[in-house]
């Protein structure tokens, strides 16, 4: 696995639970290159061969890329749809031009609760933001007061969670068990972004509860939340 943070997940976890993380893969099995970026792939008879910008050559017979996306605007552009990173959308999925609507990873839509415009490439978004593009398409009017929600599996760890993980915002984490079964909560300028239920299920309604309140949530909120 070559990437270039420092640990899997660097981006999105604090450092501990993301070296942890990292600790784990290799304890599975993973080789894990981390600090590097891949500078080439290339054929090397019925193999392939992965370069690293550290000079590794590594032999693959699958080569994954998981790089990311980029949205189609091309076709909404073409239209005089406004775009940015995706389709412009109001809380109701509808576009700049009448009756054109837009949902799923294109949209990008208000998020009162984390202050900014997101779009979001996550299955939930998807569902949910094209029940409410349709249904408004059929004549209603449903607002989407949804939050960032997605979850993944780690081996035997799972974890879901909402709002904004950015390991660079201020993290309180409260762990039962560490690194197995906790709550991490994300702060950013005083208000809660976002809510990591790591090995803690059933607690999603409650965490989207949170995001967007302006208190700390220490003590009583994090019992609360952690059971
Ligand atoms: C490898 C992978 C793993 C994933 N794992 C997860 C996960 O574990 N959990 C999770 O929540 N999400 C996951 N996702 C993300 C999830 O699949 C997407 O968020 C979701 O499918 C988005 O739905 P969508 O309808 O917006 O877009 P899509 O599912 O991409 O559907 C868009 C469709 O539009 C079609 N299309 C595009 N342009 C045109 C055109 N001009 N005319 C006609 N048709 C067009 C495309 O062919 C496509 O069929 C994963 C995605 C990938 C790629």
């Amino acid at each position: 696995m070559i990437f270039p943070e420092a640990a899997i997940g660097a981006r999105a976890w604090p450092a501990d639970l993301a070296f942890a993380v990292t600790h784990r893969f290799g304890a599975e099995g993973v080789r894990v290159l981390s600090g590097r970026a891949v500078a080439g792939i290339e054929a090397a008879g019925d193999r392939t061969l992965v370069r690293t910008d550290r000079g590794e050559a590594v032999e693959a017979d699958v080569v994954v890329a998981g790089l990311g996306i980029e949205p189609e605007t091309a076709l909404a552009r073409g239209a005089g749809i406004a775009v940015s990173d995706g389709v412009d959308v109001d809380d109701r999925m509808r576009t700049g031009a009448p009756d054109v609507y837009a949902a799923g990873d294109v949209a990008r839509f208000p998020c009162p609760a984390l202050g900014e415009r997101r779009r979001v490439e996550h299955e939930d978004a998807a569902l949910s933001t094209g029940r409410i593009a349709g249904r408004n398409m059929c004549g209603g009017d449903e607002r989407y007061h949804g939050l960032p929600f997605f979850y993944s599996d780690l081996f035997d760890l799972g974890y879901e969670a909402v709002g904004t993980l950015d390991a660079r915002h201020e993290t309180t984490a409260s762990w039962k068990a560490p690194f197995r079964e906790g709550v991490v909560y994300y702060e950013d300028a005083g208000v809660v972004r976002g809510v990591l239920l790591w090995g803690t299920f059933g607690q999603v309604d409650a965490a989207r509860a949170l995001v967007g309140r302006e208190a700390a949530p220490r003590g009583d909120d994090l019992r609360a939340i952690s059971g």
